[in-house]
């Protein structure tokens, strides 16, 4: 099977970069050095692999299908260059590479970008930036403000961590197979020091997941199995708000008064 009769499959989220111009955009945007930690999620049949390869001393990919891994290893002449993993992202401990300034890049497959994001922010100490190619609805989600309609749960959480840029549109015929989405290509840069202290990240992602669970509800009816009325005005939140028209600030305050009421029942 050459690389011409590979088909894509579906379930691994398989639309490869055939577009030049696209992908030395990308390179642009990445400006990989010759020294850093690179990992690329997804490399497939290795459109940014091998430009990637033109720039770096070493790289590590991470592929779950083992025919494009085994592909991507017969292509390589020089095998202490690349180093692959035939893995599920999702299964990888980024602390066990041991660096603390990793650069993660990839086109994402779509279907399971948003739990490779979340995977992805319980490493944020140990890397510096995230360029991935996603689909377009889903990087405005991630960069919506409050007021917005996009304004939910993707960007409440990656906003608190990271600073999040949108750097520019793809359109779908720069892939085989032609996704019916368009694409835009975002950094996240872990911020190293967060704006606002939160006690615990469990609270904040259960506050943020009830707080838009019926986007249409007020903040004390969306919350009124884990925060009273009153606490919720000492906090300096006005529970008539909808979800959507607080700040990223304000889901931190009431994370902190949730996590401060369930250390106190416990
Ligand atoms: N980087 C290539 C390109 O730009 O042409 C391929 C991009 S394609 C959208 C996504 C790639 O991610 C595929 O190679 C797919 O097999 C791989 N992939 C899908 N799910 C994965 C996972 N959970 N872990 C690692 N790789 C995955």
């Amino acid at each position: 099977m050459n690389s011409n009769n590979y088909r894509a499959r579906k379930r691994f989220g398989q639309n490869f970069l055939h577009d030049q111009d696209i992908i030395r955009r990308i390179l642009d945007s990445i400006n990989p050095q010759g020294h850093e930690h690179i990992i690329e999620i997804g490399p497939g049949k290795g459109a940014l692999t091998f430009p990637l390869l033109n720039r770096v001393k070493k790289l590590n990919v991470i592929e779950i299908d083992k025919d494009l891994a085994a592909k991507l290893r017969n292509n390589i002449e020089d095998k202490d260059h690349l180093v692959i993993y035939e893995k599920d992202a999702l299964n990888i401990d980024f602390n066990s590479f041991k660096y603390t300034d990793l650069r993660i890049v990839g086109n994402l497959p779509y279907n399971i970008s948003t739990p490779i994001l979340f995977h992805l922010l319980k490493y944020r100490e140990c890397i510096k930036d995230m360029t991935f190619m996603l689909q377009k609805e889903v990087v405005e989600r991630m960069c919506a403000n409050s007021g917005s309609k996009k304004y939910g749960r993707l960007s409440i959480m990656l906003q608190y961590y990271c600073d999040v840029e949108s750097l520019f549109d793809v359109e779908p015929k720069a892939f085989i197979p032609i996704p019916n989405v368009e694409s835009t290509l975002v950094r996240l840069t872990p911020l190293s020091h967060l704006k606002h202290k939160l006690s615990d990240h469990e609270s904040l992602r259960i506050i943020v997941r009830e707080s838009f669970s019926q986007r249409r509800k007020t903040i004390r009816n969306a919350l009124r199995k884990y925060l009273d009325e009153s606490t919720i005005i000492s906090a300096g939140i006005e529970p008539e708000n909808r979800a959507e028209n607080l700040e990223v600030c304000d889901f931190i305050t009431l994370a902190n008064c949730y996590h401060h009421v369930r250390t106190k029942i416990l």
